[in-house]
């Protein structure tokens, strides 16, 4: 449609010439129907708990108002749905910050290791909750590198909290450290994060997608543990930032392992 629309403009452009701004007109045209998509889903996103909200005001201003165990309960729902819509607002804050700062090199020298292990212990409770035991494995003596730290640490936040929720009652969510001199992806020095879970798996039809704004491979699970679909996205930007890399790999019914690979 764009190329149609394109060739009627400007005829009479040499072949090079139009090949070019072809390419610029797709990118434009691009971009554009991507921040429509997007403002559509934040829409739709922040509309569901909002149109649940109005429905239990009404509810609670009329029905409900004299029964005091229906209004408990009610408002205990309504909490539940504004805590939703507040997730969403802070992860779209998140997502925004990271991609205006993707160019800009991080520059904190930090050690990987306690990183990773104060991030383990901030998600103890979580685990807990959720009865999955968490273990982290890595080598001896510190593990530097240069990167953003509060970034990176909500890369394994996002990551091992996944991997807690999804993986569900009495999984296992395994941390795995590995640095080398030559990393086979990287061609130099870096550090590979594998975080590995024992939950479902990730039908292999969704991976190459997972990192997209509001995909969810499970959409009901995804809610109903009140995912906001932006979690990798975030992750994603941030990885890219440090010039590293992000694989999955997944097997239905055994679990799924994301690889953070960042160089050194
Ligand atoms: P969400 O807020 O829905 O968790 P994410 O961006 O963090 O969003 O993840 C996108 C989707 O990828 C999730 O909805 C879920 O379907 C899938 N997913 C992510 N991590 C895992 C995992 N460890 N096991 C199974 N599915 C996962």
């Amino acid at each position: 449609e764009v190329e149609c629309r394109y060739m009627n403009g400007v005829g009479a452009v040499s072949g090079g010439a139009m090949l070019a701004i072809f390419q610029d007109v797709t990118h434009v045209e691009q971009a554009s129907q991507m921040r429509r998509d997007f403002v559509a889903n934040v829409s739709h996103e922040l509309r569901t708990p909002l149109t649940a909200l109005m429905g239990f005001i009404e509810t609670l201003r009329g029905p409900a108002r004299e029964d005091a165990v229906a209004r408990d309960r009610f408002l205990g729902i309504m909490a539940d749905e504004a805590n939703r819509m507040n997730r969403l607002v802070g992860d779209l804050l998140s997502l925004n910050r990271v991609e205006s700062e993707e160019r800009v090199r991080p520059k904190d020298q930090l050690e990987l290791t306690g990183l990773l292990q104060s991030t383990m212990n901030s998600l103890r409770p979580l685990a807990e909750s959720a009865k999955v035991e968490v273990t982290m494995n890595a080598p001896e003596g510190p593990v530097s590198l240069i990167g953003d730290s509060d970034q990176l640490r909500q890369v394994f936040t996002n990551l091992i909290e996944n991997a807690i929720k999804y993986g569900g009652s009495g999984g296992r969510v395994d941390i795995r450290v590995e640095s080398s001199e030559r990393d086979s992806v990287m061609r130099g020095p870096a550090v590979r994060v594998l975080i590995s879970d024992t939950g479902p798996g990730i039908d292999a039809q969704h991976l190459p997608r997972l990192t997209e704004r509001f995909y969810r491979a499970d959409s009901h699970r995804s809610r109903q543990l009140g995912g906001t679909g932006l979690g990798l996205a975030i992750v994603k930007h941030i990885i890219n930032r440090h010039r590293g890399r992000l694989r999955v790999e997944s097997e239905v019914g055994k679990g799924s392992t994301f690889i953070v690979i960042l160089p050194r």
